[in-house]
């Protein structure tokens, strides 16, 4: 079975009822693409998101580990669900840093959202400091064993985000070759806990995709689709990843 690509975007803290025509725009291009196309959205406008999308899913950018309780503020894997989320980003590397979370958190987030039924992509990513210590491979590697859920029941629901964090929302990206390296190191890892399901694992490369570079990222071995931060809150910019990504489905 081959690894279908996937293309989602992360409008992190963008997007009222007005951006709603974007989500119609989007849906036009991902009826006919080849591939899978997810978008994650602010928690307040997944319903209405919801009703607006055609050919593809609409998830959350976290969720937490608990099924419910005193936790003002945050959304549960069931409350998703209920909203008409298919899916949900865990450990975005804007979270980690700004909310503390740890790798241990986003491992508890991971498997509460998978059991209760969302797709989960898992993100994770080195620091420019980190990068430049030629440490990038070691400690993007560290996190995902200590983030990995412990089991998996369908590969094809599962997705690791490779996402530097110096190239995320700064127009700076890594070369072809060290995203190759990074990216079958995290299959090796994969393969490691999973063993075959391992292999059958989505990973997506993020950090200032666009459309002007998607076509290059999309031929990296290894590299199964993208997560889209800032080209994907509109459709005039998302919708040519998208179909970068579905001219090379096979
Ligand atoms: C992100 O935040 O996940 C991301 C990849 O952002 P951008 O595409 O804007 O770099």
């Amino acid at each position: 079975m081959a690894r279908g690509k996937l293309v989602a975007g992360n409008w992190k803290m963008h997007g009222v009822a007005a951006d709603l025509g974007e989500v119609n725009a989007i849906s036009m291009a991902a009826e006919t693409a080849r591939i899978d196309v997810a978008l994650c959205l602010p928690a307040t406008l997944i319903e209405r998101a919801v009703r607006a999308a055609r050919g593809f899913a609409i998830g959350g950018q976290d969720v937490h580990q608990a099924d419910k309780g005193a936790h003002t503020g945050c959304v549960s894997a069931a409350m998703l669900l209920d909203a008409g989320a298919r899916l949900t980003i865990v450990g975005h590397s804007e979270r980690r840093e700004a909310q503390g979370e740890s790798d241990a958190d986003v491992k508890a987030k991971a498997e509460a959202a998978l059991s209760a039924g969302l797709d989960v992509i898992l993100c994770i990513g080195e620091s420019d400091a980190v990068r430049e210590a030629g440490h990038a491979v070691d400690t993007v590697c560290g996190q995902i064993d200590a983030s990995l859920p412990e089991s998996i029941a369908d590969p094809a629901r599962f997705s690791v985000a490779y996402e530097p964090i110096w190239a995320i929302g700064t127009g700076k990206v890594p070369s072809t070759d060290d995203i190759a390296e990074m990216h079958a190191a995290l299959r090796g890892r994969l393969i490691h806990k999973f063993g075959e399901a391992g292999k059958l694992v989505r990973i997506l490369y993020g950090g200032s995709v666009k459309a002007s570079n998607a076509v290059e990222f999309f031929a990296v071995p290894d590299v199964d689709g993208a997560l889209v931060g800032g080209a994907s809150l509109n459709a005039a910019d998302f919708v040519p990843i998208v179909e970068a990504a579905s001219a090379q489905a096979s």
